[in-house]
């Protein structure tokens, strides 16, 4: 997609506040520091968009951006907290769960995995509950600039094995350094829109 206009138009923890226009939207989602923000921003086509969730004291919302008047990409906060409390943990949990299984407009979600790294229990889990809901998935892989080309098959193989990629979801190698992936996540993201 040729983006030119992307406005983050609004943050939300209930559904009382996600927007109303019927766009249908992609989500993505992954555990803090995966490369969510970097991927976001190299598919706008901007240097510090979104911002990282890492950022102190950024408050833990699904942060909705509007492409185009075509396309929300929903931001969903990682997961994986080390640092917050239990029950902060359970309230973004019900967060999560509130918008992946009720919202009628999601067309699909976007996992991030770390491409140095076997999935992790949370990737794993992060794609069984998707998956349970039968939501169209696709996992990118990121840092791949950090991964030597001859070992990416391997990734490959490790990251659909470890986390059971169905046959109907996909798999893309992803770099935010050197965009590698970049159109391929879009035409993923194109085709899931309809
Ligand atoms: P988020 O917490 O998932 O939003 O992660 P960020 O996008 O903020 O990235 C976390 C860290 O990983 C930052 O230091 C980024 O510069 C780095 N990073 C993100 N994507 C890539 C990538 O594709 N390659 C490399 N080498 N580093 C990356």
């Amino acid at each position: 997609m040729q983006v030119n206009n992307v406005s983050m138009n609004l943050s939300a923890v209930s559904s009382k506040q996600y927007p109303g226009e019927g766009f249908p939207e992609i989500a993505l989602l992954g555990r803090s520091n995966v490369g969510k923000s970097s991927l976001i921003n190299t598919l706008i086509n901007r240097k510090s968009f979104a911002r990282t969730s890492s950022t102190p004291g950024k408050t833990q919302t699904l942060n909705f951006y509007n492409i185009e008047d075509q396309l929300y990409l929903v931001d969903v906060p990682g997961y994986g907290f080390a640092k917050v409390s239990k029950k902060q943990r359970e309230e973004f949990g019900t967060m999560i769960e509130e918008y992946l299984t009720t919202r009628d407009v999601l067309r699909g979600v976007v996992i991030l995995v770390d491409g140095r790294h076997a999935p992790s229990e949370d990737d794993i889990s992060m794609y069984q509950f998707v998956s349970y809901y039968n939501i169209p998935t696709l996992v990118v892989a990121t840092k791949m600039d950090k991964v030597k080309v001859n070992q990416w098959n391997k990734t490959v193989s490790q990251v659909k094995k470890t986390i059971g990629l169905n046959q109907t979801d996909s798999l893309q190698l992803f770099s935010s350094e050197t965009k590698y992936g970049k159109d391929e996540v879009w035409e993923w993201i194109e085709n899931h829109m309809a």
